[in-house]
């Protein structure tokens, strides 16, 4: 008795809870558990679990007077006072390597989709229209990718696109990084502007910072071939949805596919009613695999600190 108690606040895959359990901590799993109720038993736990549904607020840091560690099965941060977790001395650990597969999985059926209208085919085919004739594609297969962001994701995508015959093209602001996995993934290192004014299709993996906000936009796209396929999977905001929308409808861009977006989820369909994107709801990280890999990530990482009593 008095061993460390962990809190399990969102639905995380049993792999991750098992690895905590085999390594002989109590794990509650209150996955359902209201904000007002975690505020009332969370003095009692000394670690937390939660993916993107529980809030971690400051009163939620505050009151867990035990809490030493607050694992975040996933990626994104947001749900996670951050500032109040430093101040009280609460370790925050994530999973950001689980869905870098599954992302990279999902950019190349965004690729298939716009390369043979795939979606825009199944659409047509639910209305009972036979439209055969209008929905010649093109073939992946000697095209030049461009990968704008050259960390875990965009490396997987490298690697995947050289293996359908795709020459690929790769900027990232931090080349002395990365220079060792791009030359291993058979890609070559460019400036922007080479990568925008050669690729067919072009990709972005960069965190959303002050720096990639809008740092696809109008100018850029102009310097673009014209009928290239963009495609952002990263985050709402890297590229400019305005100046998509613009150069969607003015033909300069062939297509657009989109998991992310400026609003989520996006309240204004202006582009995404075009036909000529392909949108999805944010699900690039929403594979079985990469939920078992994050809750597994997260429950090391817990026992690690844990541990360190
Ligand atoms: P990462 O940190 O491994 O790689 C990001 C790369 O971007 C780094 O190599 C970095 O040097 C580079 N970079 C940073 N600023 C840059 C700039 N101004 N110009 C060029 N390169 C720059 O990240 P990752 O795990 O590959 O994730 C990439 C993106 O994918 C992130 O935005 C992440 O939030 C997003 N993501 C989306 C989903 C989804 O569900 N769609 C899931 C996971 C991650």
């Amino acid at each position: 008795m008095g061993g460390p108690v962990i809190l399990v606040c969102d639905q995380i895959h049993d792999d991750g809870v098992k690895v905590l359990m085999e390594a002989g901590y109590i794990v509650d799993l209150r996955t359902a558990i209201t904000a007002s109720k975690l505020i009332e038993v969370v003095g009692g736990f000394d670690a937390l679990v939660v993916r993107s549904r529980t809030k971690v607020t400051r009163c939620v840091l505050e009151a867990g007077k035990r809490l030493k560690v607050i694992g975040r099965a996933g990626v994104g941060l947001d749900n996670i006072d951050l500032v109040a977790a430093k101040r009280l001395e609460i370790i925050v650990v994530n999973s950001p390597e689980g869905p870098s597969n599954a992302v990279a999985e999902l950019v190349m059926g965004l690729m298939f989709s716009l390369a043979r209208r795939i979606p825009e085919a199944d659409a047509s085919m639910k209305k009972g229209e036979w439209i055969k004739g209008r929905l010649t594609g093109i073939e992946l297969k000697g095209k030049t990718l461009g990968i704008i962001g050259f960390g875990r994701i965009g490396n997987q995508i490298a690697k995947k696109a050289r293996a359908l015959e795709l020459s690929v093209l790769v900027y990232d602001v931090s080349f002395e990084k990365v220079m060792q996995s791009i030359d291993e993934a058979g890609a070559e290192a460019v400036t922007l502007d080479e990568l925008l004014r050669s690729s067919d299709f072009i990709t972005v993996h960069v965190p959303l910072l002050p720096q990639t906000k809008y740092m696809i936009g109008a100018d850029e796209i102009s310097t673009m071939k014209d009928g290239v396929y963009l495609i952002n999977a990263a985050r709402g905001g890297v590229i400019n949805e305005e100046a998509l929308k613009e150069a969607l409808l003015t033909g300069k861009l062939a297509g657009v596919a989109l998991d992310v977006y400026e609003e989520e989820p996006p309240r204004d369909q202006s582009l995404i009613g075009l036909s000529n994107v392909v949108s999805l709801p944010h699900i690039g990280a929403a594979t079985v695999e990469a939920q078992r890999t994050n809750s597994i990530i997260v429950a090391e990482n817990l026992i690690k600190i844990l541990g360190q009593d």
